[in-house]
């Protein structure tokens, strides 16, 4: 929030008034799986670490139901994959004992509530939204607001207030949540549900989002860190044709996917995000490639150490999503 990072929100106000006051609230997050944890599954996953750590329940999601209806994976295909997940966000320091961690498609709770919801929502709203899709898609996106909604049942201590941190693109359905729970607060008692949104990272190409489409445009936090090294030596940058042009007349962050690196994850300190925006890259006094190097060695690092940590959560994530 102090860069920039997430930029907006809905209702925050709630969470802070439940922060400051020591009350109960929730975050409530998850995962398609589809893949590996990368650069933008971290960012989530960061959030909902830290705001358990400001005292939230946490619930994270494995969206099962969600990756077969949109991406075709099979439900055991999503289970093979969700363990990896499910050690990864171990790994980066979510508690189990003050979280919840479930699939969608072994949730009976969030099954209930998305046939409950059914009612409430026509096909003219879904196609607006979703567009002219099957309705398996229209399915999973109840049980997606079944997931939101899920932490203010009864068994969880009821109405609370819940924050949902989300990159901007997912703003339709927080909308679509929250017409939901204001439908239904005769019923459940709902407190419409909090949403903070955080800017999408540029693709290594230098586009606007990463896409899983080219590997060579993001990478995971499964892949050698060699190969990350290389990916990130080829990315896109905002400098200037030549060493002597750059040195002169600064180079420029605003549209490089590095950049995006170093202010999204890998600096620590506010401080050198500055340095590197106003000093280092803008005053020309650091060239691409030198700040390639800086960021590859930052990056090697964390991956090396999240790898180790990872492996060793394997076993939980089975246990936590009782599989084998
Ligand atoms: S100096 Fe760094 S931040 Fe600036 S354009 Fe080059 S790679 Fe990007």
């Amino acid at each position: 929030m102090r860069r920039g990072v997430i930029f907006g929100h809905r209702d925050f106000e709630h969470i802070l008034k439940a922060m400051k006051e020591k009350e109960d609230f929730a975050v409530m997050s998850g995962i398609k799986p589809t893949g590996e944890f990368h650069l933008g599954t971290l960012m989530t996953a960061r959030e909902v670490i830290y705001f358990q750590q400001q005292g939230a329940t946490a619930f994270y999601g494995i969206a099962d139901v969600e990756a077969y209806e949109d991406n075709n994976i099979s439900l055991e295909e999503g289970e093979r994959i969700a363990v990896g997940n499910v050690a990864d966000l171990l790994a980066l320091g979510f508690d189990p004992k003050s979280g919840y961690i479930y699939r969608q498609s072994r949730e009976e709770r969030v099954k209930d509530l998305a046939i409950a919801f059914g009612r409430g929502v026509t096909l003219a709203t879904m196609k607006a939204i979703y567009g002219d899709r099957h309705m398996g898609l229209y399915l999973s996106a109840l049980i997606q607001a079944g997931d939101i909604l899920l932490p203010q049942l009864e068994e969880f201590g009821g109405p609370k207030p819940t924050v949902v941190p989300v990159g901007v693109d997912q703003d339709p359905h927080l909308r679509l949540t929250r017409d939901i729970a204001f439908k239904f607060r005769g019923r459940y008692s709902f407190i419409l549900p909090s949403s903070t949104y955080h800017k999408l990272i540029k693709g290594l190409d230098g586009s606007t989002k990463m896409s899983k489409r080219d590997p060579m445009s993001y990478f995971t936090l499964e892949e050698d860190p060699e190969v990350i090294g290389k990916k990130i030596s080829d990315a896109f940058t905002g400098g200037r044709p030549t060493a002597e042009e750059q040195r002169r007349l600064g180079a420029n962050p605003d549209i490089c996917p590095i950049y995006d690196l170093y202010l999204f994850h890998f600096f620590e300190e506010d401080e050198d995000v500055i340095k590197l925006y106003n000093e280092e890259c803008r005053g020309g006094r650091i060239l691409c490639g030198e700040c390639k190097n800086r960021l590859i060695k930052i990056v090697a690092d964390f991956v090396k150490d999240h790898q180790r940590k990872r492996r060793r959560y394997i076993d939980k994530a089975r246990d936590i999503l009782e599989t084998e």
